[in-house]
């Protein structure tokens, strides 16, 4: 079909062939009238802690539920601070906030666009002095104590890990994985001399099922994945009104549940998982193999320590939104993930003014163009999509030679 339009991402694709296994999993509910806890869910959370390599796993009613939950449950206070990043979802700061901190934010690395551990350092060791008793770094400027890092694992890449945990053991915090984009995601931990997943590599990890994510409930879910038995149990505390037993309550918490028919989905879907992140890393394989040599366009970038998820496929063109709309033009949609980072939104401003310079973070967002991937995008998709942006530098180059 030479003109079909090829979406950002497709749900039906993998839903169709599931389709009477997913049925069963409702009817299921509605025969058992078990909608929320039980068996399906605490099925789910075993077998998502075994996926990831973590010794616990508390589902959750949304990847912004398990942010906040992690945090609380690490034991973060108020008017701490955590350092993340600026190029994210909003989830991840609203989540700093929502647990009573402080959001801070530090500059990314310009190719693999994750936390620059770097800029960690020098924040740690620049901005903030050191608490006589604990040791642990205070903000200067604020008197802020810093309590935890959240490094975010953006479009299905895990950070360098390595080099964050060595500068937050160095300092005594907490590190709580943003892992809603990297169900799957591996990293090479070369202190451990092995591949680890992501949601196994910091004191807890948030995840995201929201529909369009690699692992996608047909509604809201999310989940805690952590080693700390004291976590987890306080996670799941939270989530349930800070219950212990019905109707006693230890502490205030939330509500914040998995409902059983998402964990039914979620047990049907996880066991597809692997092979459809395998299709994602070929597609994205295919898209790069097809962009080499390209001047103009900056493909992702996957360091030796990365086995990405490739949650998405974000390529970099300085004529981003022009090159934007030819694509649209012919049929092909894009995303921009994100095209404001944070630092730049109303709610983290002071007075209308920016209170962090991040100039990497910035440059990224003003380029970042994000290419249809999805389990079932077929080769001569991805054909299309490489020739529509091949004929748009041919434009360019045409108006160059006219211009000159
Ligand atoms: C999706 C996402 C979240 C939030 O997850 P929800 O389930 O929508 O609450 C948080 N952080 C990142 C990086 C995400 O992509």
């Amino acid at each position: 079909m030479k003109n079909e339009h090829i979406p950002l991402v497709d749900l039906n694709a993998q839903h169709e062939p599931l389709h009477e296994e997913l049925t069963t999993v409702f009817q299921e509910a509605l025969r058992t009238g078990r909608f929320i806890g039980g068996p399906a869910v605490e099925a789910f959370e075993r077998e998502f802690a075994e996926f990831c390599g973590a010794r616990y796993c508390v589902g959750v009613g949304s990847g912004t539920d398990a942010l906040r939950f992690a945090l609380i449950a690490s034991g973060v206070k108020q008017e701490e601070t955590v350092i993340t990043v600026s190029n994210t979802f909003i989830a991840t700061a609203e989540a700093i906030r929502q647990a009573g901190a402080l959001p801070e934010f530090v500059d990314i690395d310009e190719r693999t666009y994750t936390m620059d551990a770097e800029k960690l350092r020098e924040y740690l060791e620049t901005r903030c002095s050191r608490d006589p008793k604990t040791g642990r770094p205070i903000h200067r400027q604020t008197g802020s104590r810093v309590a935890a890092v959240i490094p975010v694992h953006l479009n299905g890449q895990t950070a360098d890990m390595d080099a964050i945990r060595a500068l937050t053991e160095q300092h005594g915090l907490k590190v709580i994985e943003d892992a809603c984009q990297a169900h799957g995601a591996l990293y090479f931990s070369s202190r451990e001399n092995r591949w680890k997943k992501a949601g196994s590599l910091g004191t807890a990890a948030a995840f995201s099922f929201y529909p369009g994510k690699n692992l996608g409930a047909c509604g809201e879910a999310g989940a805690v994945t952590t080693d700390d038995e004291r976590i987890a149990r306080t996670v799941r505390m939270l989530r349930d009104h800070g219950q212990i037993e019905k109707y006693h309550h230890r502490i205030e918490g939330y509500n914040g549940r998995l409902d059983a028919i998402q964990a039914g989905i979620l047990r049907v879907k996880l066991r597809h998982l692997p092979a459809w992140n395998e299709q994602r890393r070929r597609c994205a394989m295919r898209y790069t193999n097809l962009l080499a040599g390209s001047e103009e366009i900056i493909t992702p970038f996957e360091p030796a320590w990365a086995l990405s998820a490739y949650h998405l496929y974000p390529i970099r063109c300085a004529d981003r939104d022009a090159l934007r709309l030819h694509l649209a033009s012919r049929r092909v949609d894009t995303g921009i993930h994100y095209p404001v980072p944070l630092h730049m939104q109303e709610p983290y401003l002071c007075g209308g003014r920016k209170m962090w310079q991040l100039p990497r973070t910035e440059h990224v967002a003003r380029e970042i163009l994000s290419l249809p991937l999805y389990p079932g995008l077929r080769a001569d998709q991805q054909t299309r999509v490489i020739r529509a942006i091949r004929d748009f530098r041919s434009a360019g180059a045409t108006a160059a030679l006219q211009s000159a």
